[in-house]
C-alpha cells in the first residue's frame, strides 16, 4: 500500500496501519498513528504496568475461588468484576494483604 504523508489524502477505505511511536513527556509510554493517514489509534501502556497488572488480575482471580468473608470479599469480587488493568497503591496493598493472608504469594 502507498503510504500518504498528508494528513487527508488517504482513500476512506484503507486499513489503519499502526506506527508505535514513544511518547516520553506524557503518561503513556507511547501511541499508534496510522502510517497512512496519521490517524490517532490508541495509546500504548508501559510494557511493566502491563505485566503487573497481569500478576495482580491472577491473584484476583485466585483470591476469588477462595472462601473469603466479610470486606475482603466484597473487595475481591468488586475488583473481578470491574476488570480493571490499573491499580492504585493502596488496592494493590489490599491485594497483596489478603493473598498473603490466604497463603498465596503468587
Ligand atoms: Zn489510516
Amino acid at each position: 500500500m502507498k503510504t500518504y504523508t498528508l494528513r487527508g489524502e488517504a482513500p476512506p477505505d484503507h486499513e489503519h496501519e499502526p506506527v508505535f511511536t514513544e511518547t516520553p513527556d506524557g503518561p503513556h509510554y507511547g501511541k499508534e498513528t496510522c502510517k497512512h493517514c496519521r490517524k490517532f489509534l490508541r495509546w500504548c501502556p508501559k510494557p511493566e504496568n502491563v505485566e503487573k497488572a497481569t500478576v495482580m488480575q491472577k491473584r484476583i482471580a485466585m483470591l476469588s475461588c477462595l472462601p473469603l468473608t466479610g470486606w475482603n470479599r466484597t473487595f475481591i469480587l468488586y475488583l473481578l468484576e470491574r476488570k480493571q488493568s490499573r491499580f492504585s497503591p493502596k488496592q494493590e496493598e489490599h491485594i497483596n494483604r489478603i493473598a498473603k493472608e490466604n497463603g498465596i504469594d503468587e
